[in-house]
């Protein structure tokens, strides 16, 4: 029922073997790797030199809340674009694609640990920032565990230890299955028109555009740019959707930790501010989960 990644992989990284049978063989090589690899060598030369079980998880951090974050504001992006309508709050609703986007088909060690780290980061926020009711995005705890239900629903077996390690109650697991089965039917069910088939050519465009990010953002900046993580993501949903409308993706300095979609600019911003906050958290959680 995982049915994004599976349309991914296929379309960007023309897997053609049979890495997405049940028990996937040695040969399996995850779509990441590559975006991992470019990471692990910026990293290397510009952030920490030491490789170790430390940088491999906090590189995998780091990943993974950009892609997240990208995802969640591409969901804002398809909703406006295709005019989908939205039952419920949209931010719940977005970081329900978001989610859903980043579980694959079968047991991904990299994409895998880059989706936990999203609901770490959700439960480390949560620790310092203050319980507000009236935000229109859910509380932090509650984001992080939308992300565990996500993962466990998809995979009762290989996540019951994600689940399990946020003490989420077994009920409550089980109860995650249906709500999996769900929202990912329901959001390919308002999708499936906007596919592009095979066949087709699509003309609006999605570009990336990365400004000067200053003395303070520049290693941020450099990594994201090397990784290529941002790429990934728009080339995903630059092969997949029909958007009707050129959209720019612009990463930069906007003085706050944040990202955002404007609906009528058609355009989605990263802010540095905001990938510099993962790139801490990446060092110093995973520092400090290894101690
Ligand atoms: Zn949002």
């Amino acid at each position: 029922m995982r049915y994004y990644l599976l349309i991914f992989f296929f379309i960007i990284f023309g897997a053609a073997n049979n890495s997405f049978s049940a028990n996937r063989d040695e040969s399996y090589v995850s779509p990441f790797q590559g975006t991992y690899d470019r990471a692990e060598n910026y990293w290397l030369e510009n952030i920490g030199s030491k490789p170790n079980n430390n940088t491999h998880s906090s590189i995998l951090y780091f990943l993974g809340n950009v892609t997240n974050t990208m995802f969640h504001e591409f969901g804002h992006a398809l909703i406006s674009e295709f005019e989908i309508p939205v039952l419920g709050r949209e931010e719940d609703a977005v970081d329900s694609f978001a989610n859903i986007m980043m579980i694959s088909e079968d047991p991904d060690p990299i994409l895998d640990e880059m989706i936990v780290a999203v609901s770490d980061e959700y439960f480390e926020e949560g620790k310092f920032s203050e319980l507000v009711a009236w935000d229109e995005h859910s509380m932090n705890e509650q984001r992080a565990y939308a992300v565990v239900c996500m993962l466990v629903g998809a995979d009762p077996v290989g996540f019951k230890h994600a689940a399990d390690n946020a003490s989420m109650p077994k009920d409550r697991q089980e109860a995650c299955a249906f709500e999996w089965e769900k929202t990912s039917v329901s959001w390919n069910k308002l999708l499936e028109e906007h596919y592009l088939s095979d066949k087709e050519k699509h003309s609006p465009k999605i570009i990336v555009k990365y400004q000067k990010p200053g003395e303070k953002y520049v290693k941020v900046a450099g990594l994201l740019e090397a990784s290529g993580i941002i790429e990934d993501v728009v080339e995903y949903i630059g092969v997949t959707y029909k958007i009707p409308n050129d959209i720019i993706v612009s990463v930069k300095r906007c003085g706050e930790e944040n990202a955002f979609w404007e609906p009528d600019g058609h355009k989605l911003t990263m802010c540095y501010e905001l990938a510099d906050k993962y790139l801490a958290s990446a060092i110093t959680t995973q520092s400090a989960s290894n101690k």
